[in-house]
């Protein structure tokens, strides 16, 4: 193909330079590559529009599958959790996110407390957050009164379920799926005018009818 698809400007080596495309999202795990399709300011444009918000949706699956990416990079994803330790119940406040090695850590640190065995433990996204943690009045002052301290990044061992959504339906998904059926068709011989009507005005379409059509 000697035209963005996007654009439809032919390529020049100059002002419009062809793009490695990741057919399938990179940090989907993907690795084939359309190097004939899309033009540099387009594959700049679809990343911010269309792969980074479906990145997004999909961190869960992504998180599941311990998907690597050749940029490297730990993915993680928003989890709700639900535990019985009394600590646990009532933090509302607390985002919990799920790492792709199935840890879970809090969007801040947590003190869970163990009367029966005299001890406390401070759980924190980071080591050196609950290591600052447990410099705290809190801790210091059930310190004082005998507890042991430990720190830690996962809260995995405290919890009884943590829950994963992926929005399925969401328009993030369609428009990612559009995009890798697009160019895959093209990257395997299929005209730009066979999906000129998906392509909207610069962008993909963002039609609701026809990403649920196609
Ligand atoms: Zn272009």
């Amino acid at each position: 193909m000697q035209h963005c698809y996007l654009c439809n400007k032919p390529f020049d080596g100059d002002a419009v330079q062809k793009h490695d495309e990741h057919i399938i999202q990179n940090a989907l795990g993907g690795k084939l590559i359309g190097a004939e399709i899309l033009c540099e300011a387009c594959g700049n444009i679809l990343n911010a529009a269309v792969d980074v918000p479906f990145i997004r949706e999909l961190e869960p699956v992504s998180v599941l599958l311990r998907l690597a990416r050749d940029r490297g990079g730990a993915c993680a994803a928003n989890a709700g959790i639900s535990s019985s330790h009394g600590d646990l119940r009532n933090v509302s406040n607390i985002q919990f996110w799920m790492n792709n090695d199935f840890a879970v850590a809090p969007s801040k640190p947590i003190l869970l407390q163990d009367q029966a065995c005299r001890k406390v433990t401070v759980i924190a996204a980071t080591n050196a957050l609950a290591l600052a943690f447990a410099q705290s009045k809190a801790v210091a002052t059930l310190a004082s009164k005998g507890y042991g301290v430990e720190v830690g990044t996962n809260l995995a061992a405290y919890i009884e379920k943590a829950i994963l959504q992926v929005r399925s339906g969401a328009i993030e998904v369609q428009r990612g799926v559009l995009k890798i059926a697009i160019e895959f068709a093209l990257q395997t011989g299929v005209a730009r005018h066979e999906i000129a009507h998906l392509l909207g005005n610069g962008n993909l379409t963002t039609d609701a009818h026809l990403l649920r059509g196609c």
